[in-house]
């Protein structure tokens, strides 16, 4: 049993070991489909690399010990990681999510698992009482995303997980936008903890991934099962590119939250913005659940300018120079999106504004590069 690390020492040592073969320090891309036996079942742990791969296992293992659980899984992507935990119910069973859940979340569940016989309701989280009112019998999940896409809500983990358990509900949480240098919902009572590692894990958007993590021994057979059988796994040169990139979480975060402190101050006394989502501001609703909760307040803020309408936020994001124009987040280097017409297009437009995502609306992704250019360039672009 490996002693317990600091979170700072546990991305780049948790887990890991020197490759047995020649000591390599990282373990090597091993880019094996399969794996010599010398009498039939006479092998070194792995036969097959849907099944096993060395690569993918160094990941796997750094995932569950930056999540601080047992158990970790790679997937080819977060919504194939996702894929895989709708895969432990069953028709008939109910689901409980958020109501300004990541749009590719909302399709996989209304438009593939609805389809299986799932159903699912998507309440405002903030308040755990709308989740008290929809748990019934048939509830076996609540899926939780905090701070939530785009809207930067701030769910409590804690007191929902207290809720479920005594339902006899399963928790998930989507910690994709805090990840857990922010926050570790193992801890505070979650059974599943999922990333789409192509944002803040891998932070250099060069690799499309996703994770799972958890405690229980079952729920890792089941989902290890899945993992097999369903076979969405990732590659070793993607398991690579993302345990290289974990080495580092924990010094891009911290800088990644002083920006986007610094960038929500300067939009909040800007004279033309007219609100900021960032759940470090003080007026946000959420603000302390998020301070007893995270660490820090995260790299993600949405904001909406005086007056603005659908062709006057595209205006904006289109001038833009150093914050690319571009979907995703969580990389090195900032970007700016248009949720209406972009990561929030495919949820209709009434369902979208009564969460707040309106047509106005900004969304940044404050990336690491020196805080006075980003302003610079959201200053030109404002006007
Ligand atoms: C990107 C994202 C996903 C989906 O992950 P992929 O890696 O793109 O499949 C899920 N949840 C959140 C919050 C995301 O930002």
């Amino acid at each position: 049993m490996e002693e317990k690390l600091h979170f700072n020492s546990a991305t780049i040592h948790g887990g890991q070991e020197p490759d047995k073969a020649y000591g390599a320090v990282m373990p090597p891309i091993y880019q094996t489909s399969t794996y010599a036996q010398t009498t039939p079942g006479g092998h070194k742990g792995f036969e097959y690399s849907r099944t096993h791969n060395p690569t993918r296992q160094a990941l796997e293992k750094s995932l569950a010990s930056i999540e601080a659980g047992n158990f970790g899984f790679a997937f080819g992507s977060g919504l194939a990681a996702m894929d895989a935990v709708l895969k432990l119910l069953k028709p008939g069973d109910e689901i409980i999510s958020t109501n300004d859940l990541y749009g590719g979340s909302y399709r996989l569940f209304t438009k593939i698992f609805e389809d299986f016989g799932l159903k699912f309701h998507f309440v405002g989280m903030d308040n755990p009482q709308n989740i008290s009112a929809t748990i019934n019998k048939k509830t076996k999940l609540i899926w939780i995303e905090t701070p939530t896409n785009p809207m930067m809500n701030v769910i409590d983990i804690k007191a929902i997980a207290t809720l479920a358990k005594k339902h006899g509900v399963m928790v998930a949480v989507d910690n994709t936008f805090a990840s857990p240098y922010l926050q570790q919902p193992l801890t505070l009572g979650a059974d599943i903890v999922m990333h789409s590692a192509t944002k803040y894990l891998a932070g250099h958007s060069d690799v499309v991934l996703g994770s799972l993590v958890v405690n229980d021994e079952d729920l890792a057979a089941r989902i290890g099962f899945i993992q097999n059988a369903s076979g969405a796994i990732c590659g070793p040169m993607d398991s690579f590119l993302t345990l290289r990139g974990i080495k580092t979480l924990h010094v891009r975060m911290q800088r990644h939250c002083e920006n986007a402190n610094e960038i929500a101050n300067y939009l909040k006394n800007h004279p033309k913005i007219e609100k900021v989502y960032w759940p470090g501001l003080e007026d946000h609703p959420n603000h302390s659940i998020a301070k007893a909760q995270m660490k820090d307040f995260g790299g993600m803020l949405s904001f909406v300018t005086k007056g603005a309408d659908y062709d006057a936020a595209i205006k904006i994001v289109e001038k833009l120079k150093l914050f690319t124009l571009a979907e995703s987040l969580g990389g090195v280097e900032s970007l700016a999106g248009h949720p209406a017409s972009m990561t929030h297009a495919s949820i209709p437009k009434e369902l979208r504004e009564k969460s707040g995502v309106v047509d106005a609306l900004i969304r940044l992704s404050v990336g690491i590069e020196d805080v006075r250019d980003l302003i610079a360039d959201l200053e030109q672009a404002i006007g």
